[in-house]
């Protein structure tokens, strides 16, 4: 290992030469402060994706970061901690396109990611760093200044005060917090729980950021639904649990239904503290569904919700290249009950209104046999019995009060339980509507995907990509993820485009379904974390946790994919 003075000579000596000589810094340096620095992959030249930097900074674990909660809590404060460090470094550096510098923080979320290590007596900390150059020369001067400045600060900056030890230890409780509280979920047999005072509402339609609180009515559980549930940290938290089952959402437009919907989807993550969403949870198996015409289906059986297509094409094991509104929504929810999903959830707002309902004057004008299509109304009693339940924002059709097992009505951002009243609506106006189940429910299906329709070469080389948080490049193809909204974050895309690619590698063999196929690849990866799934060399610094069933999305959305049904 070399020392910081043969770094600086080093970087002098290769001054004003082409930028392919930073090759020479490749390799592991002692500096001072007891920091090391690995200098894991140096870029080819200056417009190239930068260079990975490892810098592992002396430390000390404390006691109470004793599980894996507790550590990813942690971890999320110090990588935040460490970005504003990073970006200190990168402002003293002036103008210019010299050193761009990267630490991947996250968003609102508390996800498990790659950016930093927690290990008993150093923290790891992997960085993105564009080295420095003038034009296409070396600048080998500020590139060692630039090294020596991360390293001081990072040094300095993670010897933290006696503040910041109680923030850590903070973020740590609330990751614990909210384990036991997802726990606690399921004791009580809730699919969901928004604690009072939650601020659901975000900035912007752009922005995962709080809407300023002085702006913001903050959630307050109807009295019927309250419940409390206790963490070790926070203690006793109340709020709305919502039970298995139905439950509708109703209220005027704009009264904050979609607000507390997308609160909903986002429940199956951890929040950071001073989101607003701390202590809203879902159950982790919950699918925002929705339509999404253009989308392509492999082999999914939609017949439960649609058979009889014009054309005799068949809906037992479905494929399209281009789905429509309601058959690309039935795909998305037979997709994600194979995958074990517990809740759905789905808004009005981005629903094919002839998948969600179809009222007694249409049923009328068209009869049963010209209609492919049996409503998700239908439906959706039949899912419960089987242990899946919905949630679901509707604010045009009273024809659901009858199949509804709570109404939620939101009232200029207030929640009301309006069970009561909308179960009597339905009995004392009857919508004359038929009901229109065909066959039962038969075994929700279990595809197989094919290894030879899943092809991740492009020009004889290997490409799985994240770009982005909306999409994969895969192979020779582009995978639109736009509308799987679960999907938080560009670094759990790149999450997902590194499983698929580990997936398609090891596990998929024609033989095992999508979810044995996942079911190996997540045992894994908790075995041996992401440096066993990651092809890179060098340190895998911008992932973070994707669940399964945005991974499997991401197949679904291969339009090379075939399946063959597990009979
Ligand atoms: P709906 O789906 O009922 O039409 P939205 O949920 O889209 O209504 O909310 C409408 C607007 O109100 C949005 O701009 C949203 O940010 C804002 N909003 C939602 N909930 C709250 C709240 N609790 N406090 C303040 N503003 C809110
Ligand atoms: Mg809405």
């Amino acid at each position: 290992m070399s020392s910081q003075q043969q770094l600086r000579q080093q970087l002098y000596r290769i001054d004003g030469r082409g930028y392919g000589a930073y090759r020479d810094i490749a390799g592991k340096w002692q500096l001072e402060g007891g920091v090391i620095l690995h200098v894991d992959h140096v870029q080819a030249d200056p417009f190239a994706s930068p260079s990975r930097l490892r810098l592992i900074v002396p430390w000390h674990k404390p006691e109470h970061l004793t599980d894996g909660d507790r550590v990813r809590g942690a971890a999320g404060y110090l990588a935040r901690l460490a970005q504003r460090i990073v970006c200190d470094v990168r402002g003293k550096r002036g103008s210019g396109r010299s050193g761009q510098i990267h630490l991947d923080a996250g968003g609102q979320q508390l996800l498990d990611r790659t950016a930093v290590v927690i290990r008993s007596d150093e923290l790891e900390l992997r960085i993105s760093l564009g080295l420095p150059a003038a034009g296409r020369r070396v600048l080998g001067r500020t590139a060692f200044e630039l090294l020596r400045d991360l390293a001081d600060g990072l040094r300095e900056g993670l010897t933290l005060t006696r503040a910041q030890w109680d923030q850590l230890r903070q973020w740590a409780d609330l990751a614990e917090d909210h384990a036991a509280l997802r726990q606690g979920l399921e004791e009580e047999e809730l699919v969901a729980f928004v604690p009072d005072g939650a601020q659901l509402p975000r900035e912007s339609g752009v922005s995962d950021l709080p809407l300023p609180f002085t702006e913001v009515v903050p959630f307050t559980s109807p009295p019927s639904l309250r419940v409390t549930l206790s963490v070790p940290h926070r203690g006793a938290v109340t709020g709305m649990g919502i039970p298995h089952g139905v439950t509708l959402i109703v209220g005027g437009g704009y009264h904050g239904k979609s607000t507390l919907l997308r609160g909903l989807e986002r429940g199956v993550y951890d929040h950071i503290p001073g989101d607003g969403r701390e202590f809203l949870v879902t159950v982790s198996s919950a699918v925002k569904v929705r339509a999404e015409d253009g989308r392509s289906v492999a082999g999914v059986d939609i017949s439960p919700f649609i058979s009889d297509l014009p054309g005799g094409q068949v809906t037992a094991e479905f494929y399209t290249q281009e789905a429509s509104g309601s058959t690309s929504q039935a795909a998305n929810i037979m997709e994600a009950l194979e995958l074990g999903c517990e809740l759905l959830l789905m808004d009005e707002d981005t629903s094919a209104t002839n998948f969600l309902i179809r009222d007694a004057r249409m049923q009328r004008l068209v009869r049963g046999e010209s209609e492919p299509i049996t409503p998700f109304i239908d439906r959706v009693r039949e899912l419960k019995d089987r242990g899946v339940s919905t949630i679901m924002v509707m604010g045009g059709s009273g024809d659901y009060f009858s199949v509804a097992d709570r109404v939620i009505r939101m009232d200029a951002y207030e929640a009301h339980d309006v069970t009561l009243e909308a179960h009597q609506i339905s009995q004392s106006m009857p919508t004359g509507r038929v009901e229109e189940t065909g066959g039962r429910f038969q075994e929700f299906s279990s595809r197989r995907p094919l290894p030879h329709t899943i092809n991740s070469h492009r020009r004889k080389r290997t490409r799985a990509e994240g770009r982005g948080r909306d999409t994969i490049l895969f192979g020779e193809e582009t995978i639109d993820l736009a509308q799987v909204e679960q999907l938080v974050d560009p670094s759990q895309t790149r999450g997902v485009a590194t499983m698929m690619l580990y997936a398609r590698q090891h596990y998929i063999d024609g033989k095992r379904s999508f979810r044995e196929v996942l079911e190996r690849v997540y045992q894994d990866w908790k075995d041996g974390g992401w440096e066993r799934i990651s092809p890179y060399r060098g340190h895998p610094g911008d992932l973070a946790y994707p669940r399964p069933h945005e991974v499997v999305a991401s197949f679904n959305r291969l339009r090379s994919l075939r399946t063959r049904d597990l009979d």
